[in-house]
């Protein structure tokens, strides 16, 4: 009986990530950010053409962590790659806390925070959005204590969409102590267009206790490829590798980062194309009468609180995916130009409350 043996009973308490109900094969999966496109033309085969998969990939990553640190201008003991930003995410809380620490963070925020929290023994704080469905730095850098030991900042912000202001991450991290390290969770910054809005880029080198980390899942369409990178200080992102599952990351996966890399500029216009589609669909959203954030990434929010089970089951009924969080609202992928008006007939067949 497997009842009796003994787990930690946080973890068996976790419940497992569930990916949602999949609508039919004409329909549309707006359920989880992932690009419409397939990969970059030639990725794949570039990829596969000199993968020896009898191999264990380079546990050290060199190429893809060279060409990193060469494009973002840093050392490359200042980049570190993993199986997704999911991962690093999860590495970086392994590496900083421990049982009785704490990890702070803006809720509702990215669904996977909790658990990876939860796997350190760690315990999480939530520090609510406000009213805007924004991060609140100053509430966020008032959560510090003395058991803190990593804060977690968001932007854009999974799933409400707007993102953190470069003033006030400034403000932010002149207040959080420098013993805390700070993650900025940028996985959708190639889709963010406020010019107002945090780069992390722009502060590699200036603050000690910083790492932000990105991914090739959402932007450049790799998400099954599983390849994502954190930059930050040298002594930080070791003690983040030394958590590692060794050879997480395969051949296949750096091989296709770097022909992705090399192809930017229709990288660029594939993400110009899913920006004016998002802009064009909050436009009509709010012209239906929505209150939708500002959205900078690649979704945007629903805000349907008590009617959101009902609102997703007629975006079901649609043949739309989406992402519902019951009572609060509901979060909308960026996808195929075909889904726009189907997700607009739902959404105007809501408001008439058919
Ligand atoms: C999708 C996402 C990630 C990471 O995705 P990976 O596929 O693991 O790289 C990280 N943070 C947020 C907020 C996300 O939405």
């Amino acid at each position: 009986m497997s009842e009796n043996v003994r787990l930690r009973p946080e973890i068996a308490a976790l419940t497992a990530y569930s990916q949602g109900r999949s609508p039919s094969p004409d329909g549309f999966k707006l359920s989880s950010n992932e690009n419409p496109y397939p990969a970059l033309p030639g990725v794949l085969e570039a990829a596969a053409a000199h993968v020896e998969i009898n191999r264990y990939p380079d546990g050290a990553a060199v190429a893809l962590r060279a060409r990193l640190a060469d494009l973002f201008d840093v050392e490359f003991s200042e980049v570190i790659v993993g199986a997704g930003s999911s991962s690093l995410l999860q590495q970086l809380f392994l590496a900083a806390a421990a049982p009785g620490d704490e990890i702070v963070y803006a809720w509702r925020s990215f669904e996977a925070y909790p658990g990876f929290v939860t796997v350190t023994g760690a315990t999480s704080v939530h520090v609510p959005l406000t009213a805007g469905l924004e991060h609140d730095l100053d509430a966020l850098a008032a959560a510090v204590t003395d058991r803190t030991r990593v804060v977690v900042v968001c932007s854009p912000n999974n799933p409400t969409g707007p993102a953190v202001s470069a003033a006030a991450f400034e403000k932010f991290m002149a207040a959080v102590p420098a013993e805390v390290l700070v993650v900025l969770d940028e996985a959708y910054r190639e889709f963010v267009t406020d010019p107002l809005a945090v780069d992390g880029e722009a502060y590699l080198g200036r603050y000690p206790n910083l790492v932000i980390t990105r991914t090739f899942s959402k932007a450049y369409g790799l998400a099954g490829l599983r390849v994502g990178y954190a930059i930050g200080p040298a002594r930080l992102l070791a003690a983040a590798r030394a958590t590692a599952i060794p050879f997480a990351v395969t051949e296949l996966g750096f091989a296709a980062a770097l022909a992705s890399l090399e192809r930017k500029p229709l990288l660029d216009e594939r993400v110009a194309e899913i920006v004016a589609r998002r802009d064009r669909l909050r436009g009509a959203l709010i012209e239906q009468g929505w209150s939708i954030p500002s959205a900078q990434g690649n979704f945007l929010w629903l805000p349907t609180g008590g009617l959101t089970t009902q609102a997703a089951d007629a975006f079901f009924d649609a043949d739309i995916a989406v992402r519902p969080f019951a009572e609060e609202g509901i979060r909308i992928s960026i996808g195929e130009e075909e889904s726009i008006e189907r997700v607009l007939a739902v959404t105007s067949g809501l408001r008439q409350g058919r």
